[in-house]
C-alpha cells in the first residue's frame, strides 16, 4: 500500500460510477488503503486516490477517481471521464433500483468515454446476502450481454476488491503494453 519511491511505467486512470451509497467510496478505501467506514459520509469535490502495484514486472499506478456526491443529480461531468482508461459500475445487491439504474450508467459512459474504455459491473455489499435482491444470475447474464466483466464485492469484509481492481487493470495492461 502506499506509493514508494519507484520508477512508474504505466498511469492508469480508472472511474467509479453507480448510484449514491452502492459503496464507491468504501470500494476504493478498501483498495487504495485497505480501510473500511460504516459511516462513511457522501463524497465531497471530485477526488482520486493512487495505488502503485506491480502487474507483469512492470510498475502500474492506478489512478481511482471517485464520483464528488453528483451521483444524485446525474451531473458527472465529461472532465471526470476525460483519459479514463478503465471503469467500475457499482450497484448495491440489496437495492433493486441500483441495478436497474445500470444501463443508465453504461449509456452515460459509452457517450462520455473512450470507446475501448475496460469496464466491470461490481455488484457490492455481499455480506448482506440475507438482504440480498438482485440475483446473481440476472447481473452476470446483463454484464456478458453488455460484454463486461463481472463480480460481486463486499468492501466490509474485503472479499473480491483486490479481484476486481486486479481484473480491470490486467486488462487495460494487456491492451496497451
Ligand atoms: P457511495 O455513495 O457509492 O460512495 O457509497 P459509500 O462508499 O459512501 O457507502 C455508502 C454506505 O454503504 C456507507 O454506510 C458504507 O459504510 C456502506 N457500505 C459500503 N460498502 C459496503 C459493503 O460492502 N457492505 C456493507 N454492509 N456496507 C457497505
Ligand atoms: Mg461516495
Amino acid at each position: 500500500y502506499g506509493d514508494a519511491n519507484q520508477k512508474v511505467d504505466y498511469v492508469f486512470k480508472v472511474v467509479l460510477i453507480g448510484d449514491s451509497a452502492v459503496g464507491k467510496s468504501q470500494i476504493l478505501a478498501r483498495f487504495a488503503r485497505n480501510e473500511f467506514s460504516l459511516d462513511s459520509k457522501a463524497t465531497i469535490g471530485v477526488e482520486f486516490q493512487t495505488r502503485t502495484l506491480v502487474i507483469q514486472h512492470k510498475s502500474v499506478k492506478a489512478q481511482i477517481w471517485d464520483t464528488a456526491g453528483q451521483e444524485r443529480y446525474r451531473a458527472v461531468t465529461s472532465a471526470y471521464y476525460r483519459g479514463a482508461v478503465g471503469a467500475m459500475l457499482v450497484y448495491d445487491i440489496t437495492k433493486r433500483q441500483t441495478f436497474d439504474h445500470i444501463p443508465r450508467w453504461l449509456e452515460e459512459l459509452r457517450a462520455h468515454a473512450d470507446k475501448n474504455i475496460v469496464v466491470i459491473l461490481i455488484g457490492n455489499k455481499t455480506d448482506l446476502e440475507d438482504q440480498r435482491a438482485v440475483p446473481t444470475e440476472d447481473a452476470k447474464e446483463f454484464a456478458e450481454k453488455e460484454g463486461l466483466f463481472f463480480l460481486e464485492t463486499s468492501a466490509l469484509n474485503a472479499t473480491n476488491v483486490e479481484t476486481a481492481f486486479l481484473t480491470v487493470l490486467t486488462e487495460i495492461f494487456n491492451i496497451v503494453s
